[in-house]
């Protein structure tokens, strides 16, 4: 294989790319060709409803394809859990994990769903279950999580396609459940930056990648049509909104110039962040007390809310089904409070690397002390991305890192 830009060489099986490399419009380009040319982004847009149809039809095939994307990551997760080693007293530390390939098993027990989708599905789950068997198997500090409905559904790059109809209004052409759709997007102001990658995806600028389906609670405020629900026990209606994610290289600004020099980023036993410039004094510190005010104050209320939940005795079942209702907001606000702090941290620190001019972070995540339980490999993940979209590489320094 020969990438078309640089016209490096490498030897690959039958005509696949090697990792990293890329296929656009019949040309080849190796990983760093690629990554000069091109940056993944990911664009989030309600759905507005499906055009020419129903949305109570296009609810009932979303509800069986969520139900389905739901029950298959519950299985997988248990499956890898039940594959893998059990600690006993011979084992000096935790054996690396068992290769399982669960895909043929998968595609047996959901042939409604598209190899594709079980394929993406199988590879997050697994990645997930990798980063906590740490702590299920070997400290055994937390138990085996449960995925809760609805878990997106992926779809792969070929299976949508953007577009805009007459009156400038964006659409996508999908297939759901074995039938063609097509969805009308939500536009205006608000969506400007999202509208602005969806025009170079229709003009063939972008290189598409995956999309996703999910639902999102929303206030009763905004009628927007979408779904409703009932929370668990029948309790309070709740209203939803789909949302549609699309993942796609868009070009890179011609503007961008590559750095010199880099920055090492530490999470730290006293503050969330702590940054130093390398051969400079110059220094940077994230202290975010906040955030651990809110772990505390939200660990409180759910102790709480459990505490009351158990002692069944003294409360009605309406008074429980209460209970568990709000068990459920806090831990929802709670998330989502700490995924915005994600953002605002990483797209922070992104600004002070631009202006230090670096070409690389080395970052170590490794030290967990000032929060202990914290979305680290998605605060990562959001690092990496924001830090990319400037032309910053992110090198891991972490142990598991040096492993793999
Ligand atoms: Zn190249």
């Amino acid at each position: 294989m020969i990438c078309a830009a640089c016209g490096k060489q490498q030897d690959t099986k039958a005509n696949r790319l090697p990792r990293g490399w890329k296929r656009r419009e019949g040309e080849v380009f190796c990983a760093q060709c690629w990554g000069n040319r091109f940056v993944l982004r990911a664009i989030t847009i309600p759905i507005v409803g499906p055009v020419d149809q129903e949305w109570s039809k296009l609810r009932e095939v979303l509800g069986t394809a969520w139900s389905q994307t739901t029950e298959l990551s519950n299985w997988l997760l248990t499956e890898f859990y039940a594959n893998d080693v059990r600690r006993d007293s011979k084992m000096a530390k935790l054996p690396p994990m068992p290769a399982t390939y669960l895909y043929p098993q998968a595609r047996r027990r959901f042939p409604n769903l598209p190899s594709y989708t079980v394929a993406a599905i199988e590879h997050a789950v697994r990645g997930k279950y990798r980063t906590s068997r740490y702590d299920i198997i070997w400290t055994c500090s937390k138990s085996l999580s449960n995925y809760r409905y609805p878990v997106p559904l992926p779809m792969r790059s070929d299976g949508w396609k953007p577009r805009f109809d007459s009156e400038g209004t964006p659409l996508v052409d999908v297939r759901i459940g074995g039938q063609r759709w097509t969805l009308r997007l939500r536009s205006g102001s608000q969506f400007a930056r999202q509208l602005t990658a969806f025009r170079s995806m229709v003009a063939g600028e972008a290189e598409k990648s995956e999309m996703a389906l999910y639902r999102q609670k929303t206030s009763k405020s905004d009628h927007r049509s979408g779904i409703e629900g009932r929370a668990p026990g029948g309790g309070q209606r709740v209203h939803y909104r789909v949302m549609c994610k699309m993942v796609a290289w868009i070009p890179r600004p011609q503007s961008e110039q590559k750095g010199a020099g880099s920055i090492t980023l530490r999470s730290s036993p006293d503050s969330f962040w702590r940054a130093e410039v390398e051969g400079s004094q110059t220094g940077w510190v994230l202290h975010a007390d906040h955030v651990r005010r809110w772990q505390r104050a939200h660990e409180r209320n759910r102790t709480r809310l459990i505490t009351d939940l158990k002692d069944g005795k003294r409360c009605s079942a309406r008074a429980r089904r209460g209970l568990s209702e709000q068990l459920a907001s806090c831990s929802e606000k709670y998330g989502r409070r700490i995924h915005s702090f994600c953002h605002e941290a990483t797209a922070h620190f992104t600004k002070f690397a631009g202006r230090q001019r670096v070409a690389r972070v080395l970052y170590d995540d490794s030290e967990r002390g000032f929060l202990s339980e914290f979305p680290w490999r998605r605060l990562r993940e959001l690092l990496a991305e924001k830090l990319d979209e400037r032309g910053i590489d992110l090198v891991g320094l972490n142990v598991d890192d040096q492993a793999t």
